[in-house]
């Protein structure tokens, strides 16, 4: 009763369970899925790969697509590809998921990070040069939480050091930069279909690529370097990072849906925007006058003035049964990476930084009552 006179919230509204996302499966996933049982190609045989690699690149302008068992193996076999290796440099962001450094760690290479810039939260390309030596070999551009990095720059400086870029679109299906497609405007791009994802698999990942002889290497390594002509002969070794069938049956139906779950994306994040825009000690999702962001997760930085730190106001709203979550741990604060250098603008960003409840099916009610809930921590906290 307290609560409800307090915070105006109708007292049903209490019971509400958002989570921080959800899939969303409304389209033909479990009639392709059943196709696949009653057909019995469960395995990676069977007709959905190949259609869901050519409706993936299709979407994303792109020659080929190498669909794989979700997006960590993904960045490994571009790396594989690229011939990246043991006393290799990659340059990444520091503030990323760990997966991004890990794949560059199963390489036996060695992660080289960068701070972030303060307005787009992704790596910042005026600090890349100072940090290029003799050994590196890539710099690995992420889109973070679903809004393009400055990639024209980060191509710039790698054409003039003769250096690899792999995107990690991990978090970007569909995003623009300067109107061209994330994921197809590097070397190779990288893709994850994991359950959060825009679209999902339920674990998956796809690298996309222009170059015939990398989507031949990357197809060969997917599948233990077997020869196409002669059965157990293998050329070096490989790995198997298939995709199967059924992975791909719930990928092809999320196809069919792609573009109305960007735009409901989208439409939340303008929901969101409307109504925490006036609210005192919030940083809201930017959007950079080059960029079209797709929300992943429609994210704010909780600022001192707000009233309430991060994670109280995480607290608070799982006390109203509102899912959150923080920002990642910059990669060079967590025990495998961890070397003493600093990275300021990251450590600020991801202390403040928060995800919203994001999901494509999310309703303006849940929206809204998301809103309410952190405008009223914010006055309670203030007073
Ligand atoms: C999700 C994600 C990955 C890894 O994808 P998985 O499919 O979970 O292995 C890689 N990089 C980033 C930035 C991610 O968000």
């Amino acid at each position: 009763m307290l609560l409800k006179k307090r915070f105006g919230i109708k007292s049903e509204n209490l019971d509400m369970k958002i989570p921080v996302s959800r899939p969303w499966l409304a389209g033909n996933e479990l009639k392709y899925l059943t196709d696949c049982v009653k057909t019995n190609w469960i395995s990676s045989g069977g007709k959905y790969v190949v259609r869901f690699e050519i409706s993936f690149s299709k979407f994303c302008r792109s020659p080929f697509g190498v669909a794989t068992a979700n997006g960590t193996v993904a960045l490994h076999l571009a790396l594989v590809t690229l011939n990246i290796s043991r006393k290799d440099e990659v340059i990444l962001p520091t503030l990323t998921f760990i997966a991004t450094a890990n794949a560059v760690s199963y390489v036996g290479a060695k992660p080289v990070f960068i701070d972030s810039e303060p307005y787009t939260w992704n790596i910042d390309p005026e600090k890349i040069e100072k940090k290029i030596t003799k050994n590196t070999k890539a710099i690995i551009a992420v889109h973070l939480y679903g809004h393009p990095c400055n990639i024209d720059p980060i191509i710039d400086i790698a054409r003039r050091h003769h250096l690899y870029v792999i995107e990690d679109a991990a978090e970007a299906h569909g995003a623009l930069y300067k109107g061209r497609l994330v994921g197809s405007i590097g070397d190779i791009g990288i893709f994850s279909f994991y359950g959060n994802k825009i679209i999902t698999t339920g674990e998956g990942g796809m690298l996309l690529m222009e170059n015939p002889k990398w989507y031949e290497r990357a197809r060969l390594l997917r599948d233990h370097a077997m020869s196409k002509k002669k059965p157990y002969y293998h050329s070096e070794i490989g790995y198997n990072y298939r995709m199967t069938n059924l992975q791909a049956a719930v990928g092809l139906a999320q196809m069919e849906r792609i573009n109305k779950i960007l735009d409901r994306k989208r439409q939340n994040a303008i929901i969101y925007h409307r109504l925490l825009k006036d609210v005192k000690g919030l940083e809201l999702a930017p959007e950079a006058r080059w960029a079209k962001s797709v929300y992943w997760m429609y994210s704010i930085l909780v600022n001192s003035d707000f009233g309430l730190t991060r994670d109280q106001l995480i607290s608070r709203l799982m006390a109203k049964g509102i899912q959150t979550r923080p920002f990642f741990i910059p990669l060079h604060l967590l025990p495998p990476y961890r070397d003493g250098s600093r990275f300021p603008v990251a450590e600020d960003i991801a202390h403040r930084g928060l995800n919203l409840p994001s999901a494509a099916d999310l309703r303006e009610e849940e929206i809204d009552f998301v809103c309410r809930t952190i405008k009223a921590c914010s006055k309670r906290g203030a007073r």
